[in-house]
Protein backbone atom coordinates (compact mmCIF):
# COMPACT_ATOMS: atom_id res chain seq x y z
CA UNK A 1 0.00 0.00 0.00
CA UNK A 2 1.27 3.31 -0.57
CA UNK A 3 2.03 5.89 1.87
CA UNK A 4 0.25 8.99 2.14
CA UNK A 5 1.59 12.04 4.14
CA UNK A 6 -0.04 14.77 6.10
CA UNK A 7 1.75 17.72 8.52
CA UNK A 8 -0.54 16.88 11.34
CA UNK A 9 -2.85 13.42 11.94
CA UNK A 10 -5.35 13.94 14.79
CA UNK A 11 -5.97 10.70 16.36
CA UNK A 12 -10.19 11.27 17.22
CA UNK A 13 -12.70 13.55 15.59
CA UNK A 14 -14.73 14.58 18.77
CA UNK A 15 -15.30 18.28 20.13
CA UNK A 16 -11.18 18.18 20.90
CA UNK A 17 -9.66 16.97 17.86
CA UNK A 18 -12.27 18.10 15.16
CA UNK A 19 -11.56 21.95 16.61
CA UNK A 20 -7.80 21.30 17.05
CA UNK A 21 -8.30 20.55 13.29
CA UNK A 22 -10.60 23.59 12.47
CA UNK A 23 -8.12 25.99 14.17
CA UNK A 24 -5.19 25.05 12.28
CA UNK A 25 -6.74 25.26 9.20
CA UNK A 26 -8.28 28.61 10.04
CA UNK A 27 -4.70 30.10 9.71
CA UNK A 28 -2.31 27.87 8.07
CA UNK A 29 -1.91 25.97 4.75
CA UNK A 30 -0.84 22.48 6.74
CA UNK A 31 -2.28 19.53 5.78
CA UNK A 32 -4.55 18.15 8.42
CA UNK A 33 -6.09 14.61 8.77
CA UNK A 34 -8.79 14.04 11.65
CA UNK A 35 -8.93 10.23 11.77
CA UNK A 36 -12.52 9.16 13.79
CA UNK A 37 -13.12 5.12 14.60
CA UNK A 38 -16.75 5.92 15.10
CA UNK A 39 -19.13 6.01 11.85
CA UNK A 40 -19.91 9.41 12.43
CA UNK A 41 -19.60 12.11 15.14
CA UNK A 42 -19.86 12.58 18.72
CA UNK A 43 -19.73 8.70 19.27
CA UNK A 44 -17.41 9.49 22.12
CA UNK A 45 -17.51 11.67 24.93
CA UNK A 46 -19.12 14.62 23.46
CA UNK A 47 -22.29 13.00 21.90
CA UNK A 48 -23.07 12.42 25.79
CA UNK A 49 -21.98 16.20 26.90
CA UNK A 50 -24.13 18.01 29.01
CA UNK A 51 -22.22 21.25 26.93
CA UNK A 52 -22.86 23.12 30.17
CA UNK A 53 -20.41 26.35 29.95
CA UNK A 54 -20.44 28.01 32.99
CA UNK A 55 -17.44 29.98 33.73
CA UNK A 56 -16.93 29.55 37.85
CA UNK A 57 -13.96 27.78 38.66
CA UNK A 58 -11.05 27.11 41.70
CA UNK A 59 -7.96 28.10 39.12
CA UNK A 60 -8.36 31.48 37.69
CA UNK A 61 -6.55 29.72 34.43
CA UNK A 62 -10.33 27.71 34.15
CA UNK A 63 -12.08 30.62 34.88
CA UNK A 64 -9.91 32.42 31.80
CA UNK A 65 -10.66 29.69 29.86
CA UNK A 66 -14.14 29.35 29.88
CA UNK A 67 -14.53 32.91 29.62
CA UNK A 68 -12.59 33.41 26.29
CA UNK A 69 -14.87 29.90 25.45
CA UNK A 70 -17.81 32.20 25.79
CA UNK A 71 -17.15 34.56 23.47
CA UNK A 72 -16.78 31.81 20.88
CA UNK A 73 -19.83 30.54 21.60
CA UNK A 74 -21.51 34.12 21.20
CA UNK A 75 -20.23 34.48 18.20
CA UNK A 76 -19.95 30.74 16.93
CA UNK A 77 -21.50 31.51 13.29
CA UNK A 78 -18.55 34.40 12.72
CA UNK A 79 -16.40 31.68 14.38
CA UNK A 80 -17.54 28.70 12.03
CA UNK A 81 -17.90 31.04 9.18
CA UNK A 82 -21.43 29.61 8.38
CA UNK A 83 -24.42 31.39 8.43
CA UNK A 84 -26.94 28.47 9.84
CA UNK A 85 -24.09 26.30 12.24
CA UNK A 86 -26.48 23.53 13.47
CA UNK A 87 -25.24 24.40 17.07
CA UNK A 88 -26.98 27.24 19.01
CA UNK A 89 -25.97 28.83 22.33
CA UNK A 90 -28.50 29.27 25.28
CA UNK A 91 -27.51 31.71 27.47
CA UNK A 92 -29.92 31.38 29.84
CA UNK A 93 -27.68 31.79 33.38
CA UNK A 94 -25.79 29.75 35.43
CA UNK A 95 -27.62 29.93 38.91
CA UNK A 96 -24.82 28.37 41.38
CA UNK A 97 -26.58 27.12 44.71
CA UNK A 98 -23.77 26.07 46.32
CA UNK A 99 -22.59 27.99 49.35
CA UNK A 100 -24.81 30.44 50.50
CA UNK A 101 -22.36 32.44 52.55
CA UNK A 102 -22.12 35.70 51.39
CA UNK A 103 -18.57 36.43 51.63
CA UNK A 104 -18.32 33.07 49.60
CA UNK A 105 -20.41 34.59 47.25
CA UNK A 106 -19.30 37.98 46.91
CA UNK A 107 -15.80 36.67 46.99
CA UNK A 108 -16.19 34.70 43.57
CA UNK A 109 -18.83 37.70 42.26
CA UNK A 110 -15.43 39.81 42.36
CA UNK A 111 -12.85 37.69 41.15
CA UNK A 112 -15.14 36.81 38.12
CA UNK A 113 -16.31 40.02 37.18
CA UNK A 114 -12.61 40.89 37.49
CA UNK A 115 -11.66 38.65 34.55
CA UNK A 116 -15.29 40.54 32.45
CA UNK A 117 -17.37 37.82 33.12
CA UNK A 118 -21.34 39.21 33.62
CA UNK A 119 -22.05 37.79 37.39
CA UNK A 120 -23.86 38.97 40.13
CA UNK A 121 -24.51 38.03 43.63
CA UNK A 122 -28.26 37.78 44.24
CA UNK A 123 -30.55 36.73 47.26
CA UNK A 124 -33.07 34.57 47.35
CA UNK A 125 -36.07 37.14 46.72
CA UNK A 126 -34.20 37.73 43.54
CA UNK A 127 -33.50 33.97 42.34
CA UNK A 128 -37.58 33.90 43.13
CA UNK A 129 -38.28 36.92 41.58
CA UNK A 130 -36.61 35.95 38.42
CA UNK A 131 -36.87 31.88 38.07
CA UNK A 132 -40.31 31.25 40.14
CA UNK A 133 -40.11 27.49 39.78
CA UNK A 134 -36.77 27.23 41.65
CA UNK A 135 -36.54 26.88 45.58
CA UNK A 136 -33.66 28.54 47.21
CA UNK A 137 -33.54 26.12 50.23
CA UNK A 138 -29.81 25.53 50.73
CA UNK A 139 -30.56 22.82 53.67
CA UNK A 140 -28.60 19.57 52.52
CA UNK A 141 -31.06 17.21 51.56
CA UNK A 142 -31.41 13.99 52.58
CA UNK A 143 -31.65 11.97 49.83
CA UNK A 144 -32.81 8.75 50.92
CA UNK A 145 -35.74 10.50 52.26
CA UNK A 146 -35.01 8.43 56.12
CA UNK A 147 -34.29 12.22 57.70
CA UNK A 148 -37.18 14.58 57.71
CA UNK A 149 -36.22 17.93 55.37
CA UNK A 150 -37.35 21.16 56.64
CA UNK A 151 -37.11 23.43 53.87
CA UNK A 152 -35.13 27.13 54.92
CA UNK A 153 -34.11 29.39 52.20
CA UNK A 154 -30.15 30.18 51.61
CA UNK A 155 -28.40 33.74 51.64
CA UNK A 156 -26.55 34.91 48.68
CA UNK A 157 -26.18 32.85 45.30
CA UNK A 158 -23.80 33.73 42.41
CA UNK A 159 -26.02 34.48 38.66
CA UNK A 160 -23.47 33.99 35.59
CA UNK A 161 -25.53 35.84 33.23
CA UNK A 162 -24.04 35.63 29.97
CA UNK A 163 -23.12 31.92 29.53
CA UNK A 164 -25.18 28.66 29.81
CA UNK A 165 -24.98 25.92 27.35
CA UNK A 166 -24.36 24.74 23.67
CA UNK A 167 -25.38 22.03 22.00
CA UNK A 168 -23.07 19.64 21.56
CA UNK A 169 -23.41 17.60 18.62
CA UNK A 170 -24.15 20.69 16.99
CA UNK A 171 -21.23 22.01 17.70
CA UNK A 172 -19.14 18.94 16.58
CA UNK A 173 -20.96 19.13 13.14
CA UNK A 174 -20.11 22.99 12.84
CA UNK A 175 -16.55 22.68 13.04
CA UNK A 176 -16.35 19.27 11.12
CA UNK A 177 -17.80 21.17 8.26
CA UNK A 178 -15.72 24.04 8.49
CA UNK A 179 -12.84 21.94 9.06
CA UNK A 180 -13.55 20.28 5.96
CA UNK A 181 -14.40 23.04 4.05
CA UNK A 182 -10.83 24.68 4.53
CA UNK A 183 -9.55 21.63 3.01
CA UNK A 184 -8.80 19.09 6.70
CA UNK A 185 -9.29 15.39 5.41
CA UNK A 186 -11.74 14.02 8.03
CA UNK A 187 -12.15 10.10 7.76
CA UNK A 188 -15.08 8.39 9.66
CA UNK A 189 -14.87 5.14 10.18
CA UNK A 190 -11.06 5.11 10.39
CA UNK A 191 -9.76 3.51 13.32
CA UNK A 192 -5.99 3.83 13.91
CA UNK A 193 -4.60 0.92 15.03
CA UNK A 194 -0.85 1.96 15.83
CA UNK A 195 1.57 4.66 15.77
CA UNK A 196 4.70 4.59 13.68
CA UNK A 197 8.19 5.58 15.19
CA UNK A 198 11.31 6.45 14.36
CA UNK A 199 13.52 5.92 17.86
CA UNK A 200 12.13 8.96 20.01
CA UNK A 201 9.96 10.33 17.05
CA UNK A 202 6.42 9.25 16.39
CA UNK A 203 6.25 9.32 12.18
CA UNK A 204 2.94 8.49 12.06
CA UNK A 205 -0.30 6.55 11.89
CA UNK A 206 -1.53 2.91 11.27
CA UNK A 207 -4.89 2.51 10.19
CA UNK A 208 -7.22 -0.32 10.32
CA UNK A 209 -7.08 -1.41 6.54
CA UNK A 210 -3.59 -1.69 7.09
CA UNK A 211 -2.31 1.24 4.88
CA UNK A 212 -0.07 4.34 6.95
CA UNK A 213 -0.11 7.42 7.05
CA UNK A 214 3.10 9.77 7.60
CA UNK A 215 3.24 12.55 9.39
CA UNK A 216 4.89 15.35 11.17
CA UNK A 217 3.04 15.79 14.43
CA UNK A 218 0.51 13.33 15.44
CA UNK A 219 -2.18 14.61 18.49
CA UNK A 220 -3.58 11.95 20.95
CA UNK A 221 -7.51 13.38 21.03
CA UNK A 222 -8.69 10.03 21.70
CA UNK A 223 -10.82 11.32 24.56
CA UNK A 224 -11.74 8.03 26.76
CA UNK A 225 -9.20 5.64 24.57
CA UNK A 226 -5.83 8.42 24.56
CA UNK A 227 -4.37 5.19 26.92
CA UNK A 228 -4.69 3.17 24.13
CA UNK A 229 -3.08 5.67 21.46
CA UNK A 230 -0.46 6.38 24.30
CA UNK A 231 0.37 2.65 24.51
CA UNK A 232 1.50 2.44 20.71
CA UNK A 233 3.79 4.99 20.89
CA UNK A 234 5.06 3.95 24.10
CA UNK A 235 4.20 6.84 26.43
CA UNK A 236 4.63 6.26 29.89
CA UNK A 237 2.75 9.48 32.10
CA UNK A 238 2.64 9.98 35.44
CA UNK A 239 -1.30 11.14 35.27
CA UNK A 240 -3.78 8.31 36.11
CA UNK A 241 -6.18 9.49 33.27
CA UNK A 242 -9.13 7.28 34.16
CA UNK A 243 -11.91 6.54 31.20
CA UNK A 244 -15.51 6.83 33.64
CA UNK A 245 -18.64 6.15 33.31
CA UNK A 246 -20.95 9.16 33.96
CA UNK A 247 -24.43 8.58 34.16
CA UNK A 248 -27.54 11.72 33.29
CA UNK A 249 -31.05 11.73 33.56
CA UNK A 250 -33.95 12.91 31.13
CA UNK A 251 -36.71 14.22 32.91
CA UNK A 252 -39.76 15.93 31.20
CA UNK A 253 -40.49 19.49 31.92
CA UNK A 254 -44.16 20.30 31.84
CA UNK A 255 -46.16 22.90 30.92
CA UNK A 256 -47.14 24.27 34.42
CA UNK A 257 -43.59 24.52 35.92
CA UNK A 258 -43.28 27.91 35.39
CA UNK A 259 -40.48 29.47 33.16
CA UNK A 260 -37.48 30.11 32.85
CA UNK A 261 -35.34 27.84 34.29
CA UNK A 262 -31.47 28.32 34.30
CA UNK A 263 -28.48 25.97 34.68
CA UNK A 264 -28.58 25.03 38.08
CA UNK A 265 -25.67 23.62 39.99
CA UNK A 266 -27.30 22.52 43.64
CA UNK A 267 -24.90 21.62 46.20
CA UNK A 268 -28.34 21.05 48.76
CA UNK A 269 -28.91 17.83 46.32
CA UNK A 270 -26.10 17.08 45.20
CA UNK A 271 -27.02 17.74 41.40
CA UNK A 272 -26.54 20.19 38.64
CA UNK A 273 -29.10 20.17 36.04
CA UNK A 274 -30.97 22.43 32.97
CA UNK A 275 -33.43 22.59 30.43
CA UNK A 276 -32.93 20.81 27.01
CA UNK A 277 -33.17 23.23 23.77
CA UNK A 278 -36.44 22.34 23.51
CA UNK A 279 -37.10 23.48 26.86
CA UNK A 280 -39.87 20.43 27.31
CA UNK A 281 -37.07 18.39 29.25
CA UNK A 282 -35.23 18.51 31.95
CA UNK A 283 -31.45 17.04 31.86
CA UNK A 284 -29.77 16.29 35.29
CA UNK A 285 -26.08 15.32 36.73
CA UNK A 286 -24.50 14.93 39.60
CA UNK A 287 -21.88 16.90 41.28
CA UNK A 288 -20.91 14.23 43.67
CA UNK A 289 -16.94 12.92 42.91
CA UNK A 290 -19.09 9.64 44.44
CA UNK A 291 -20.56 9.60 41.24
CA UNK A 292 -17.06 9.86 39.54
CA UNK A 293 -15.49 6.60 40.25
CA UNK A 294 -16.70 4.11 37.99
CA UNK A 295 -13.73 3.47 36.02
CA UNK A 296 -14.12 1.47 32.41
CA UNK A 297 -11.64 -0.67 31.13
CA UNK A 298 -12.53 -0.97 28.17
CA UNK A 299 -14.24 2.28 26.75
CA UNK A 300 -15.73 0.33 23.95
CA UNK A 301 -18.10 -1.78 26.67
CA UNK A 302 -20.12 -0.39 29.39
CA UNK A 303 -23.41 -0.24 30.66
CA UNK A 304 -24.84 2.77 28.49
CA UNK A 305 -28.02 2.90 30.28
CA UNK A 306 -28.41 4.85 33.45
CA UNK A 307 -28.82 2.44 37.02
CA UNK A 308 -32.04 3.12 37.85
CA UNK A 309 -30.76 3.50 41.79
CA UNK A 310 -28.98 6.52 40.45
CA UNK A 311 -32.48 7.82 39.09
CA UNK A 312 -34.55 7.19 41.59
CA UNK A 313 -31.86 8.89 44.08
CA UNK A 314 -31.42 11.91 41.99
CA UNK A 315 -34.78 12.48 40.73
CA UNK A 316 -35.58 13.61 44.52
CA UNK A 317 -33.42 16.11 44.39
CA UNK A 318 -34.58 17.39 41.62
CA UNK A 319 -38.25 17.86 42.99
CA UNK A 320 -36.60 19.39 46.05
CA UNK A 321 -35.34 22.00 43.68
CA UNK A 322 -38.56 22.49 42.11
CA UNK A 323 -41.10 21.68 44.27
CA UNK A 324 -43.99 22.44 41.70
CA UNK A 325 -42.64 19.46 39.38
CA UNK A 326 -45.33 17.12 38.79
CA UNK A 327 -44.65 13.56 40.22
CA UNK A 328 -45.78 11.81 36.82
CA UNK A 329 -44.08 9.80 34.31
CA UNK A 330 -40.79 7.40 34.37
CA UNK A 331 -37.55 9.67 34.36
CA UNK A 332 -34.73 7.81 31.65
CA UNK A 333 -31.23 7.86 31.63
CA UNK A 334 -28.38 7.07 29.62
CA UNK A 335 -24.29 6.76 30.66
CA UNK A 336 -21.25 7.53 29.12
CA UNK A 337 -17.64 7.97 29.81
CA UNK A 338 -15.48 10.85 30.06
CA UNK A 339 -11.82 10.72 31.22
CA UNK A 340 -10.86 12.01 34.99
CA UNK A 341 -7.64 12.68 35.94
CA UNK A 342 -7.51 11.58 39.33
CA UNK A 343 -4.63 13.65 40.34
CA UNK A 344 -6.08 17.25 39.76
CA UNK A 345 -9.09 17.26 37.84
CA UNK A 346 -7.17 19.29 34.77
CA UNK A 347 -6.05 17.98 31.05
CA UNK A 348 -2.59 17.57 30.22
CA UNK A 349 -1.79 19.80 26.90
CA UNK A 350 0.37 19.72 24.54
CA UNK A 351 4.24 18.43 22.97
CA UNK A 352 5.67 14.82 25.58
CA UNK A 353 8.89 13.07 25.71
CA UNK A 354 8.26 11.70 22.58
CA UNK A 355 8.82 13.57 19.39
CA UNK A 356 6.26 14.53 17.04
CA UNK A 357 3.81 13.56 19.70
CA UNK A 358 1.33 16.01 21.74
CA UNK A 359 -1.57 14.95 24.06
CA UNK A 360 -4.94 16.55 24.39
CA UNK A 361 -6.36 14.85 27.21
CA UNK A 362 -8.22 14.32 30.59
CA UNK A 363 -10.48 16.68 30.53
CA UNK A 364 -12.57 15.52 33.44
CA UNK A 365 -15.86 17.00 32.31
CA UNK A 366 -15.06 19.74 31.49
CA UNK A 367 -13.77 19.48 28.22
CA UNK A 368 -16.64 20.90 26.38
CA UNK A 369 -16.65 24.18 26.78
CA UNK A 370 -12.72 24.10 26.62
CA UNK A 371 -12.55 22.99 23.29
CA UNK A 372 -12.09 25.80 21.27
CA UNK A 373 -9.86 27.78 23.90
CA UNK A 374 -7.64 24.28 23.99
CA UNK A 375 -7.93 24.13 20.06
CA UNK A 376 -6.54 27.76 19.84
CA UNK A 377 -3.73 27.06 22.30
CA UNK A 378 -2.12 23.94 20.22
CA UNK A 379 -3.11 25.38 16.94
CA UNK A 380 -0.90 28.51 17.65
CA UNK A 381 2.27 26.20 19.18
CA UNK A 382 1.37 23.91 16.48
CA UNK A 383 1.41 26.89 13.28
CA UNK A 384 3.44 29.52 15.34
CA UNK A 385 0.12 32.06 13.75
CA UNK A 386 -2.50 33.96 15.38
CA UNK A 387 -5.94 34.00 13.97
CA UNK A 388 -9.35 35.76 15.35
CA UNK A 389 -10.51 34.59 18.73
CA UNK A 390 -7.51 33.38 19.63
CA UNK A 391 -6.63 33.37 23.57
CA UNK A 392 -3.60 34.64 25.37
CA UNK A 393 -3.12 31.88 28.10
CA UNK A 394 -0.55 29.83 27.70
CA UNK A 395 -0.11 26.42 27.35
CA UNK A 396 2.10 25.80 30.08
CA UNK A 397 -0.24 25.51 32.84
CA UNK A 398 -1.74 22.16 31.35
CA UNK A 399 1.65 20.84 30.70
CA UNK A 400 2.15 16.80 30.76
CA UNK A 401 5.09 17.36 33.17
CA UNK A 402 3.05 20.10 35.51
CA UNK A 403 3.01 19.32 39.35
CA UNK A 404 -0.66 18.46 40.09
CA UNK A 405 -2.68 22.03 40.65
CA UNK A 406 -4.03 22.51 44.25
CA UNK A 407 -7.94 22.54 43.93
CA UNK A 408 -10.94 23.16 46.36
CA UNK A 409 -12.65 20.18 45.28
CA UNK A 410 -12.09 16.59 43.08
CA UNK A 411 -14.91 16.46 41.49
CA UNK A 412 -16.66 17.82 38.43
CA UNK A 413 -17.08 21.53 39.79
CA UNK A 414 -13.38 21.84 40.82
C1 LIG B 1 -22.40 12.86 30.62
C2 LIG B 1 -21.39 13.92 30.29
C3 LIG B 1 -21.66 15.24 30.62
C4 LIG B 1 -20.73 16.22 30.33
N1 LIG B 1 -21.03 17.52 30.60
C5 LIG B 1 -20.14 18.50 30.25
C6 LIG B 1 -20.49 19.86 30.47
O1 LIG B 1 -21.59 20.18 30.96
N2 LIG B 1 -19.59 20.81 30.10
C7 LIG B 1 -18.36 20.50 29.56
O2 LIG B 1 -17.58 21.39 29.27
N3 LIG B 1 -18.02 19.19 29.35
C8 LIG B 1 -18.88 18.22 29.68
N4 LIG B 1 -18.55 16.91 29.48
C9 LIG B 1 -17.19 16.59 29.05
C10 LIG B 1 -16.99 16.80 27.58
O3 LIG B 1 -18.08 16.31 26.86
C11 LIG B 1 -15.72 16.08 27.16
O4 LIG B 1 -14.64 16.56 27.95
C12 LIG B 1 -15.39 16.32 25.70
O5 LIG B 1 -16.47 15.95 24.89
C13 LIG B 1 -14.15 15.52 25.34
O6 LIG B 1 -13.99 15.56 23.95
P1 LIG B 1 -12.88 14.68 23.25
O7 LIG B 1 -12.86 15.08 21.82
O8 LIG B 1 -11.62 14.74 24.03
O9 LIG B 1 -13.38 13.18 23.43
P2 LIG B 1 -14.44 12.33 22.60
O10 LIG B 1 -15.65 13.08 22.29
O11 LIG B 1 -14.58 11.05 23.32
O12 LIG B 1 -13.69 12.09 21.24
C14 LIG B 1 -12.64 11.15 21.11
C15 LIG B 1 -12.88 10.42 19.82
O13 LIG B 1 -11.76 9.60 19.54
C16 LIG B 1 -12.23 8.49 18.82
N5 LIG B 1 -11.19 7.45 18.90
C17 LIG B 1 -10.79 6.79 20.02
N6 LIG B 1 -9.82 5.91 19.70
C18 LIG B 1 -9.61 6.02 18.37
C19 LIG B 1 -8.75 5.36 17.47
N7 LIG B 1 -7.87 4.40 17.86
N8 LIG B 1 -8.80 5.71 16.16
C20 LIG B 1 -9.67 6.68 15.73
N9 LIG B 1 -10.53 7.31 16.57
C21 LIG B 1 -10.48 6.99 17.85
C22 LIG B 1 -13.52 8.13 19.52
O14 LIG B 1 -14.38 7.36 18.70
C23 LIG B 1 -14.10 9.49 19.87
O15 LIG B 1 -15.05 9.94 18.94
C24 LIG B 1 -19.48 15.89 29.71
C25 LIG B 1 -19.24 14.58 29.33
C26 LIG B 1 -20.17 13.60 29.62
C27 LIG B 1 -19.88 12.18 29.21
Amino acid sequence: MSTESVDVAIVGGGIIGMSIAYQIARRSNLSVAVFEKGVGLGEGSTGGSSAITRQRYTTIENVRIARDGNVIWRNWSEYVGNDHPNGSFHDIGVLWMVDDNPDVVAYDQQRMSAEGIDVVDIGADDVVDLFPAISTCMVPFDLTGEVEHVCSPGDRFLLERDTGFFDATGALLDVSIAASKRGVDVRLNTAVVDVTTDGNRATGVVLGDGSTISAGLVVNAAGPWCNQINAMVGLEIPWDLVPTRIQVIYRALPEEVARPIPVICDSAGGIYFRPEAGGGQIILGSILEEDEMEAVDDPDDYAKVANRSFIDLKIHALHHRIPSLPYKGIPGGMASLYTVNRQDVLPIIGPTSIDGFAVVNGFSGHGFKESQVVASMMAQWITGERASFDTDIPMDFFSIDRTPVEIAEHNVLA
